[in-house]
């Protein structure tokens, strides 16, 4: 019944679906690296922390959406001259929550699913760890690497939006539906 927002300032390990859209909730937190064993196979070392906020809304549509916004700095190596090199990953999480596969056909092409089965429970420490997993660049490389130390944020960042093709299935799902429409 709550109408206005909840708000929590810690991420909590699993989130009942049934509440949170009705609720309005929002998290916010930080989580390590080293406890995204998935996203850390891509990366150098462990070292770093994710900050990441998660608010859960029913749209106009009646869709449950998951939105929120991860970041955080991690190690990897530059794949032309192999010196370590710092990445900011940041990615802005807009997904719909569905059950089923045929629930995640009817969504537009804009918009990436998020499956939880009917009896789970989400897990906003996963939904962070795939969204940081997808904004991974396919090839990370310094801008120049003759001069690492010249190499700023903004150059960087600007590389990473070239090269960063995000992997999604469902897209190419999607793109599979238009075309026997
Ligand atoms: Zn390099």
């Amino acid at each position: 019944m709550a109408e206005t927002p909840i708000l929590q300032t810690s991420l909590p390990q699993t989130l009942d679906p049934q509440k949170v859209f009705r609720q309005k909730l929002q998290v916010s937190g930080q989580l390590s690296v080293a406890s995204m064993t998935r996203l850390c196979e891509s990366l150098l070392d462990e070292e770093g922390t994710v900050s990441a906020n998660l608010y859960f809304e029913v749209d106009m549509e009646r869709r449950l959406r998951i939105r929120g916004k991860a970041s955080a700095e991690v190690s990897v190596t530059c794949q032309r001259c192999l010196q370590p090199m710092k990445l900011q990953l940041e990615d802005m999480i807009d997904l719909v929550l569905v059950s089923t596969d045929a629930q995640s056909k009817l969504l537009p092409a804009s918009l990436d699913p998020w499956f939880c089965g009917e009896d789970e429970l989400l897990s906003p420490a996963d939904i962070i760890e795939e969204q940081l997993i997808l904004a991974m660049p396919i090839v990370t490389k310094h801008v120049r690497c003759i001069d690492v130390n010249s190499a700023q944020d903004e150059t960087i960042k600007e590389h990473i939006q070239t090269e960063s093709a995000r992997q999604n299935p469902f897209a190419v799902l999607s793109g599979l539906k238009s075309r026997s429409d």
